[in-house]
C-alpha cells in the first residue's frame, strides 16, 4: 500500500465500532471485568504486548487507532502517544538511559529539549554533550565507553542543518549507542527513519499530525526490539494522553498527505522569491538547490514541509520589528504544521554551545500555511518595504 492510501485506512476499524468510520473517543478510566478468569487472562495478554484495554491509563481503542497508524506510516514496529511533543522527547531519552550514562545531542535540537537534559537529566547523572550538527560519521570520536544515546533532529527546526542520519547511525551502533531522532519537520510521510538506521522516532504530533494549532500531542515510535523498554518506561511515568485530542490528531493525520504537499508547494514557492530579495542575506531550506544539506535532503527525504528561515541583511532591531509587527496573514507566535501563516525571530548565538553561530544577520523563520503563496508574498512584501523605510 502506498503512503496516501495507509494514511486513510491504517488504525482504523469500522467493523468493530458498529461501522462507524472514525475511532470514537473512549473515555474510561475504570474498565469492568465479568470474571477473575477474565481479569487474569487479560493482564497475561496484555504483558504478551496484545493491545486489550484493562484500565484507562494503559490505553483503549482511541489511542491505538492514533499509534497504530503513526507506527505504520512512518515505518516502526509500534508507537506511544504523548500528551505534548516534549513530553515524547523527554520520555524517549529517559526510557534508554541511567545514572552514569552519556548522551550526544545535536547542537540544532529544539530548545526545550536541550533544556530537559541540561535541566532535568543532568540531576539524575546522565551527562550530555552537544554535537556539530553537520558531524556525520565524525560522532564516532565523541562516544565515550558509556554513551548510551545519539540524539538527532534533521532538519534543526530553526536553523535547518541537515544531518546525515545513515552515517551517524553506522558509527552509533558500532559502539552500541542507539539513535533517536526528532522527526516532526518531515513528519511521518516525507522521512522514513527506520530505513536511515534510527532505532526510535519522535512527532511532536502538534505540527503537521494535528494540523490545526488546537492540539499538544506526541508520540514515539521504536524498533521491534525497543519497544518493550519505551512502553515500560512510558506506563511507569503514567504518560497517558486524553481521548479528545487523540482523537483529534487521528482525524488530522487522514489528511496530512495532501496538507503537506500544499505546504511544501507554497513553502518552496516562497522561499524562491525570497530569494530574490535585496533585504534578504540567505534563506535556509533544504529543499533549495544552493542550501549546504540540499544532497542529503535529496537522497533521504521524500519532501519538504512548510517551515525554513531567512535571514536579513544586516539591520537594526526596530526595522526588523517594522517587518515583522504589521504582518496581516503571517501571525507572530511559536509552533508550526497548523494551516496558517506563522512568523518569529530567533537568535540561535544565544544557546549554541557545540558550533558558533554569527547573529549578524538576523533570523527569521517562517511557517507557510495554506493561503495562496501570492498574498502570502504580497505581505511580506509590504513588510520589506516597512523595514526598508525603518532602516
Ligand atoms: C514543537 C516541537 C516539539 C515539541 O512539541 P510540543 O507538542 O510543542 O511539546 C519537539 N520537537 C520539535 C522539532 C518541535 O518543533
Amino acid at each position: 500500500m502506498k503512503d496516501e492510501t495507509k494514511l486513510v485506512v491504517a488504525g482504523r476499524s469500522p467493523e468493530s465500532n458498529f461501522g462507524i468510520v472514525n475511532v470514537p473517543v473512549y473515555h474510561a478510566s475504570t474498565v469492568l471485568y465479568s470474571s477473575l478468569e477474565e481479569l487474569q487472562k487479560r493482564h497475561i495478554d496484555r504483558a504478551e504486548g496484545k493491545q486489550v484495554v484493562t484500565y484507562g491509563r494503559m490505553g483503549t481503542p482511541t489511542t491505538w487507532s492514533l499509534e497504530n497508524a503513526v507506527a505504520e506510516i512512518e515505518g516502526g514496529y509500534r508507537s506511544h502517544v504523548f500528551p505534548s511533543g516534549l513530553a515524547a522527547c523527554a520520555q524517549a531519552i529517559l526510557a534508554f538511559t541511567k545514572t552514569g550514562d552519556h548522551i550526544l545531542v545535536t547542537d540544532s535540537v529544539y530548545g526545550p529539549t536541550r533544556a530537559f537534559c541540561n535541566n532535568v537529566l543532568s540531576k539524575f547523572g546522565v551527562e550530555t554533550t552537544f554535537y556539530d550538527p553537520l558531524i556525520g560519521s565524525g560522532i564516532s570520536e565523541l562516544m565515550r565507553p558509556n554513551t548510551t544515546i545519539v540524539f538527532t533532529e534533521s532538519p534543526g527546526s530553526q536553523t535547518f542543518e541537515m544531518q546525515d542520519i545513515p552515517a551517524i547511525a553506522g558509527a552509533a551502533h558500532k559502539k552500541n549507542a542507539i539513535v533517536i531522532m526528532d522527526n516532526t519537520w518531515a513528519s511521518p510521510l516525507y522521512y522514513k527513519p527506520f530505513s536511515h538506521g534510527v532505532d526510535v522516532s519522535i512527532q511532536a504530533g502538534t505540527k503537521y499530525i494535528v494540523g490545526h494549532s488546537d492540539v499538544m500531542i506526541g508520540t514515539v515510535t521504536t524498533t521491534k526490539e525497543l519497544w518493550p523498554t519505551l512502553q515500560a518506561s512510558a506506563a511507569g511515568m503514567g504518560q497517558t494522553t486524553g481521548p479528545d485530542d487523540v482523537y483529534l490528531a487521528q482525524r488530522g493525520l487522514r489528511t496530512l498527505s495532501v496538507r503537506l504537499k500544499q505546504h511544501m508547494e507554497n513553502g518552496i514557492k516562497i522561499a524562491e522569491w525570497l530569494k530574490g530579495q535585496s533585504q534578504v542575506h540567505s534563506v535556509l531550506h533544504p529543499a533549495l538547490k544552493d542550501h549546504p544539506g540540499h544532497s542529503l535532503w535529496k537522497r533521504d527525504f521524500l519532501g519538504a514541509s512548510g517551515l525554513f528561515s531567512f535571514r536579513l541583511n544586516a539591520v537594526s532591531m526596530e526595522a526588523v520589528a517594522a517587518f515583522m509587527d504589521h504582518l496581516e496573514l503571517f501571525g507572530m507566535g511559536y509552533s508550526w504544521g497548523g494551516f496558517e501563516s506563522l512568523v518569529i525571530y530567533a537568535d540561535p548565538s544565544s544557546y549554541r554551545t557545540a558550533t558558533k553561530w554569527d547573529n549578524t544577520n538576523p533570523l527569521i523563520r517562517l511557517h507557510i500555511g495554506l493561503e495562496d503563496p501570492d498574498d502570502l508574498i504580497a505581505d511580506l512584501k509590504a513588510g520589506f518595504d516597512r523595514l526598508d523605510a525603518a532602516k
